[in-house]
């Protein structure tokens, strides 16, 4: 038998091509190391169908817990550890009085590798093991998150934001200086590993026209590398961009007139979108990060679902931390929930407990142009997914044995769970071992 197989025993849960879920009650899932060193799904499906073909494998049993693709956190910002809870009268005054003070800490290459290790072990305590995150305008901060990931042999995204006006001194880049910076850590880091680059204009008011043009011209130059940025987040921030640029269509044209829409291209928020701003967000193939969390928290406004849906713009979830008010994907699902099922300023829908969870894996995959690598465990992805038990709390354990279904079985846990419901988090075959859950 093959010594680079893995068999794991427990309930499985994963998604068809079509974001379907599929589910089975005692499932076994088989990964292999390939030769490029990458563990990916070799076999998934029913146990008692599957294990003749794997009699020499001795499966790691799970009984009672469920398997799952990783969790993916579409936009994230891992400066803003210490900003998480900070009390704000909105987003502009949140960022001055919060946000920038503690980002220009990251000049610091020690105070950097700190955080990013923390970072990276909250992410793995919640389950999350693949995000598209911030890191801050120096590039110290840059080399530590990707480092820090790279020990870890993780799927992840970052670069180096872009901001050289409007912003404070200790944050505020240099333009030429910003750009040459990031093709070399272009040259130093995309595609190393597990790792990829995404070029980072912090928003339209922060960036020069020339950091803005030129951000263009390099994501053309290298276009396999992420674009991430934000967008029509608030009515105050849109406001400022109409005055820097009251020619533009929309706030979202402004980005398409410097090349900063095309596919790997992620905006988060996109609240106060019209109907040509979403149909250019598919046309280019663009998508959003919804950050159901950090809107609540911020007062920003609701995704509209109805509309993204019927334009078929790609969407996925985000944290958006420290905007947003927690690491948990379950929370960030629950509120996402809340977000769609609100009424008042659009149309209100009722998202499915399946397409939540999509929206989380498999669809946040497919946004960031990463389908049939993460956010799901079909044959060939790549082997991150967590086990999670469906009992983890009196509450839990009680609502989940009376769950009939799989959509009954997966709302209890998005309305009740949270991080101590993620019982491991398997990384290419290694089950991590958070730190707090050793300290308990
Ligand atoms: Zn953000």
């Amino acid at each position: 038998m093959n010594e680079h197989l893995q068999a794991w025993r427990a309930a499985l849960l994963w998604f068809d091509a079509d974001g379907r879920a599929l589910y089975e009650e005692d499932g076994l899932l088989v990964t292999q190391r390939e030769p490029d060193g990458i563990h990916r799904v070799h076999a998934i499906g029913d146990y008692q169908a599957l294990k003749s073909q794997f009699q020499q494998l001795k499966p790691t049993h799970w009984p009672d817990r469920l398997i799952a693709p990783g969790f993916v956190d579409m936009h994230i910002h891992y400066p803003q550890l210490d900003v998480i809870g900070s009390p704000a009268e909105g987003l502009l005054p949140w960022l001055t009085q919060y946000t920038f003070v503690q980002e220009a800490k990251f000049s610091d290459p020690v105070h950097a590798n700190d955080v990013a290790e923390f970072f990276l072990d909250e992410l793995l305590r919640h389950g999350v093991t693949t995000a598209l995150a911030f890191s801050t305008s120096h590039t110290p901060s840059v080399h530590a998150l990707f480092t820090a990931a790279q020990n870890r042999n993780l799927r992840l995204i970052t670069g180096k934001v872009l901001q050289d006006q409007h912003s404070p001194d200790g944050v505020r880049d240099q333009t030429e200086q910003s750009l040459r910076d990031t093709e070399s850590l272009i040259n130093r880091w995309h595609g190393v590993d597990r790792l990829g680059y995404a070029i980072t204009p912090r928003f339209v008011p922060t960036c020069s026209e020339a950091q803005l043009r030129g951000a263009g011209e390099i994501a053309s130059t290298h276009p396999s590398t992420w674009i991430q940025s934000h967008v029509a987040e608030n009515l105050d921030e849109i406001k400022w961009v109409h005055q820097l640029y009251p020619k533009a269509r929309s706030y979202l044209s402004v980005y398409d007139d410097f090349g900063l829409l095309r596919e790997r291209a992620v905006y988060a928020h996109c609240i106060y979108f019209d109907e040509a701003d979403r149909r250019l967000m598919h046309e280019r193939k663009a998508s959003a990060a919804v950050s159901p969390t950090s809107n609540m928290f911020l007062g920003s406004g609701f995704f509209d679902y109805a509309q993204a849906q019927e334009t078929k713009m790609l969407h996925g979830l985000a944290s958006d931390v420290g905007g947003g008010t927690s690491f948990s994907p379950f929370h960030t699902m629950l509120e996402a929930y809340k977000v769609g099922r609100e009424g008042q300023s659009k149309t209100g829908l009722s998202l499915s407990p399946e397409n939540l969870w999509w929206q989380h894996t498999a669809g946040a995959a497919e946004a960031l142009g990463l389908q049939g690598k993460i956010g799901n465990l079909e044959v060939g992805c790549e082997a991150d997914f967590v086990v999670l038990n469906p009992k983890a709390t009196p509450l839990l354990a009680r609502r989940t044995s009376q769950a009939s279904n799989l959509s009954e079985l997966l709302f209890a846990l998005i309305v009740l769970g949270d991080d101590r419901v993620v019982e491991h988090t398997v990384i290419q075959g290694d089950i991590t071992a958070p730190r707090s859950l050793e300290s308990h």
